[in-house]
């Protein structure tokens, strides 16, 4: 390992963290010791942190308060996380309308040196989220200690991939990438031509990364270079964190078989970052209770048992500047109800089930995964080419079809027969004829679109 890694570690990172007085490391080393606590610890502690989230929430947002009042759940009256879920859902479209109602007093006259966590808009919804200082430098220490899980170490090389990489380039900045960061090579993954992906293989080859660092189909791509291409070239990270996308089982294997180095598959969103990681087991996803307090929910609102898919909301326990009270991400998930044997404390997600959008709800409100679904009508209905299934309303369907040679009427038949048994006999559909399918503007496929609201969760006023 190269000689600057223990420097930074041990000198660098504590006098730059003294120098831009950052608690991060205080937090860091807090954070590695209660980790280990018993989940009814950690439990009580996240309670404990919503008691006050929510008191905070109430006296100092305008959103809050009406919102709070309106449901009836003044200050006082949410005693349990049963009470708590009585708190209604927050959505991207409160936070594209109503941003400004939910900046806290307290933060009103710093508001230009808050943090802004915008959305890249992927599911065509761009949205702003303001973190205030403290909170930035918690959640720092938070991806630390999951960084560390992977089996780098802070002060250690780090290879990203990376779409539209945001590098400092002042001397400020190179300083910084240099001695602390230790980020001296990216991938952009918006550029991964041949060339840009040979030259950045050619970097790591002359000075090897401890960790390498990427988007989960990335990683994949650049394996598969590595593989086809470059057979003869030995890429050996210490760890390899997958973030940002779903990792499938069958790019994980890949990556894994590249590199030889388990991957550590993550999961996070701008508005709240990290969310949960796969420990040094990658036997599941720890949450990170520390920073969010996360539930799994049914379409109707309530609870999803271990095992069960269901929509992912969480609670961001430590930005104070903007409250995220049982905010609704946008992704499926299924809790676990094992232990790691690890001996961590934190919670376990069995896995992430990408997003909700891919999901239909059927009247009777279950949820079908569209993509299983897709592949189902598919194999089931002869003569079909392609297919996309849209789903407009609860009730009402659209099949874009792309038609086989044997497409006929024992095709439309079928498509009757297994909507009825799918859906229920109240459902609508028609069928559209095209060509092709068409691509999403980011130039990925999605063979299931539903545009149905997912979670009507039930206001308590009692
Ligand atoms: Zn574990």
């Amino acid at each position: 390992m190269n000689w600057l890694a223990p420097i930074t570690r041990h000198l660098i990172a504590p006098a730059w963290a003294a120098w831009e007085r950052s608690p991060y490391l205080r937090h860091h080393r807090r954070l590695l010791r209660t980790q280990f606590d018993p989940p009814e610890t950690i439990r009580q502690r996240q309670w404990h942190e919503i008691e006050s989230l929510l008191d905070h929430a109430y006296r100092t947002t305008r959103f809050w308060r009406g919102r709070l009042a309106d449901a009836g759940l003044e200050p006082g009256r949410i005693r349990s996380f049963d009470d708590f879920r009585a708190v209604p859902l927050l959505t991207k479209a409160d936070l594209r309308e109503r941003a400004g109602e939910m900046l806290s007093d307290l933060y009103r006259n710093e508001k230009e040196s808050l943090h802004k966590k915008r959305t890249s808009g992927s599911t065509g919804v761009s949205v702003e989220v303001l973190v205030d200082e403290a909170a930035q430098q918690f959640k720092r220490a938070c991806v630390l200690r999951s960084d560390e899980w992977s089996g780098w170490r802070l002060g250690e090389r780090v290879a990203a991939i990376w779409g539209n990489p945001q590098v400092r380039t002042d001397w400020k900045g190179r300083l910084r990438r240099l001695l602390l960061d230790r980020d001296y090579v990216h991938l952009d993954t918006l550029k991964m031509d041949e060339a840009a992906i040979g030259a950045f293989a050619d970097a790591l080859v002359r000075t090897p990364p401890s960790l390498l660092f990427g988007h989960a189909h990335s990683l994949h791509l650049f394996a598969v270079y590595l593989k086809t291409k470059r057979p003869n070239v030995a890429i050996r990270p210490r760890g390899i964190i997958s973030a940002a996308m779903v990792l499938h089982d069958w790019e994980r294997r890949l990556i894994e078989a590249v590199f030889q180095c388990p991957v550590t598959n993550r999961y996070g969103c701008e508005e709240v970052s990290l969310i949960a990681c796969e420990c040094e087991r990658h036997d599941g996803l720890h949450v990170n209770a520390d920073g969010i307090y996360l539930e799994v929910l049914r379409p109707d609102g309530t609870p999803c048992p271990p095992g069960e898919p269901g929509m992912i909301v969480v609670t961001d326990l430590v930005n104070r500047a903007m409250p995220m009270i049982r905010y609704q991400v946008g992704d499926m998930g299924v809790l676990s109800d094992r232990q790691c044997p690890c001996g961590r404390g934190l919670p376990l997600l069995e896995r992430i089930e990408g997003r909700v959008a891919d999901y239909v709800v059927t009247p009777r409100g279950e949820l079908i995964s569209g993509i299983s679904l897709t592949e189902n009508f598919a194999v089931m209905v002869p003569g079909i080419a392609q297919l996309q299934i849209v789903q407009e309303e609860v009730d009402r369907f659209v099949f874009r079809i792309v038609k086989g040679s044997d497409f006929g009427p024992k095709s439309l038949e079928t498509i009757g027969v297994l909507v009825k048994e799918r859906f229920g006999p109240e459902v609508r559909y028609e069928c559209e004829y095209v060509d092709r399918i068409p691509q999403e503007p980011s130039g990925k496929y999605r063979f299931c679109i539903s545009k149905v609201e997912k979670v009507q969760c039930s206001f308590s006023r009692d």
